[in-house]
């Protein structure tokens, strides 16, 4: 069967802030989200999300880019598959992201896109995307509580175990004692069974990284998160790997098949972290997950945003198998809640995803309408 699209549809949303959240690369005032509706020449829907947090001006430029360069790349032949889609439309904007300087928000918009169009396909063959991706998987996956700010994070934590949550990431960066203090609140509220990880979001050098490494040790990690730039060499992050017990993770500043291929060689990476809404959609980060996990490590999806991608996440996740863990973001956000249905359900660290076909949401049927922005 063949893709014939005829209508992209963007949506931004914002969900204003109780609390704005400072972060190194600027503030956030509220929570965005950009989904974007695929409808073919016989009415079947499907339903993507692009990835669009940061800079915080920037969900409007995501469905503008869909809205004014990729729905006519799509809508201008039909396809054989989505894989083919998305081939497509990365070529034909490859010369446009390196002259505009943007290949980040334009591999951005793809991935949603791609989602949409899987989700559509998986639709329209009756099945969830998780058994659409790879008949033999299981729909159970395990998840984790991320997004744990550095002020007062146990709160925070405590609430989330009480829902199911038994593996929770904090934020750290914010200077070695602060972090081991908060290390060991969540030891003792969370007990010793919990399973902890850091993610210090590109904070240090080598040198910082190498003297903390050895007060981060102690605490059992389960990985350590971006310690270093995303643009260090990966010889950098070797010396990091040669030093210490603490397993290394990144992923979420990765962009295509050949810089995963490079990684994945170098060996210095425990955890693998594709975000499916920043780059590569399914038509990408299925394979680059296949790969992962040929090669020996862990693939968490990386994901930070609303209900859509996260779904998309989840079944991924659970198409691909492994070890991993399905990265759920601890903080209040209705985009996220209002469309993530089963993955809110969670039991002993686990969660299943449903038989309905696609990713399981219906979007329209949500309602969003407070949180909706006016872009054209
Ligand atoms: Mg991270």
């Amino acid at each position: 069967m063949t893709l014939d699209i005829r209508n992209v549809t963007p949506f931004v949303y914002r969900c204003p802030l109780d609390e704005p959240v400072a972060t190194s690369f600027g503030t956030m005032r509220d929570r965005p989200m950009v989904l974007v509706r695929v409808e073919d020449r016989e009415g079947a829907v499907g339903w993507g999300e692009i990835w669009c947090n940061f800079p915080a001006v920037g969900a409007e430029h995501r469905a503008r880019l869909v809205d004014s360069v990729l729905a006519p790349l799509v809508c201008e032949k039909t396809f054989a598959s989505a894989q083919e889609a998305f081939e497509h439309l990365t070529r034909r904007t490859a010369v446009l992201a390196i002259q505009s300087g943007e290949p980040g928000p334009i591999a951005q918009a793809i991935a949603g896109l791609d989602i949409a169009l899987w989700d559509l396909e998986a639709r329209r063959a009756g099945q969830p995307l998780w058994k659409f991706l790879n008949p033999g998987a299981a729909p159970n996956i395990q998840v984790y509580a991320s997004g744990l700010n550095p002020t007062n994070p146990e709160g925070l934590a405590l609430a989330r175990q009480k829902e199911g949550h038994i593996a929770f990431k904090l934020k750290i960066g914010f200077g070695i004692e602060r972090d081991v203090r908060n290390l060991q609140a969540l030891r003792t509220s969370l007990g010793p069974a919990a399973l902890l990880m850091v993610d210090a979001n590109q904070a240090w050098d080598v040198r910082t990284a190498l003297d903390v490494l050895p007060r981060l040790e102690p605490f059992q990690l389960q990985w350590l998160e971006e310690p270093l730039r995303a643009d260090e060499p990966w010889s950098e992050w070797a010396k990091l790997r040669e030093r210490t017990s603490v397993p290394l993770a990144a992923g979420e500043n990765i962009m295509g098949l050949e810089a995963f291929d490079l990684v994945l060689k170098s060996g210095v990476l425990s955890v693998v972290q594709p975000d499916i809404a920043k780059w590569g959609g399914f038509s990408g980060c299925f394979p680059v997950a296949k790969r992962i996990i040929a090669a020996g490590r862990t693939y968490c999806p990386h994901y930070l945003g609303g209900g859509v991608g996260l779904l998309a996440s989840a079944h991924l996740l659970a198409a691909a198998g492994g070890d991993g863990r399905l990265e759920i973001d601890s903080n209040p956000n209705p985009l996220r809640t209002l469309l993530s249905g089963p993955v809110q359900t969670i039991c002993d660290g686990k969660v299943t995803l449903p038989d309905r076909p696609g990713l399981g949401i219906e979007p329209d049927a949500v309602h969003l309408k407070e949180y909706a922005v006016s872009w054209r």
